[in-house]
């Protein structure tokens, strides 16, 4: 029986909404969040969710070799984006998509997914992914 608590578990927050930070100096977001500025040094820094923002496609890369408990994902594909409007770089898995739909500059929005299914404990963990633009009247 699990006592202690998974990380993933004090991290949900974070990673549900997004979060990152933005520089009130040089207005530059970085994603995950860090409290000193990686473009500029400082330490003025602001929370900011992510959640709510579409993101263009960058690069992505196909993973056929997926680790034990994500079989049922392969293969995966993990992608890097743009946010729109606050110009973060985010690496998340791709989703309701198939490798040759993938352009660059495709509009995608996050979405909350099932990630994996922790063997045995009942854990499911949940994480962003983010699918095309397109499919989210669906
Ligand atoms: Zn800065």
């Amino acid at each position: 029986m699990r006592i202690s608590i998974p990380p993933s578990w004090r991290t949900r927050i974070y990673r549900y909404r997004l979060t990152a930070t933005k520089c009130k100096k040089c207005g530059r977001a970085a994603y995950p969040p860090s409290n000193i500025c990686r473009y500029c040094g400082s330490r003025e820094v602001e929370f900011i969710d992510l959640i709510d923002e579409k993101a263009r496609l960058i690069t992505w890369t196909i993973i056929y070799s997926a680790m034990e408990g994500f079989e049922e994902k392969r293969p995966v594909v993990l992608g890097i984006l743009e946010t729109v409007n606050t110009k973060a770089r985010v690496m998340a898995p791709l989703t309701d998509t198939t490798p040759e739909e993938l352009r660059v500059g495709l509009m995608m929005e996050p979405v909350l997914r099932r990630i994996i299914n922790e063997g045995g404990h009942g854990l499911i963990h949940y994480g962003v992914s983010y699918r095309p633009l397109l499919k989210s009247t669906s």
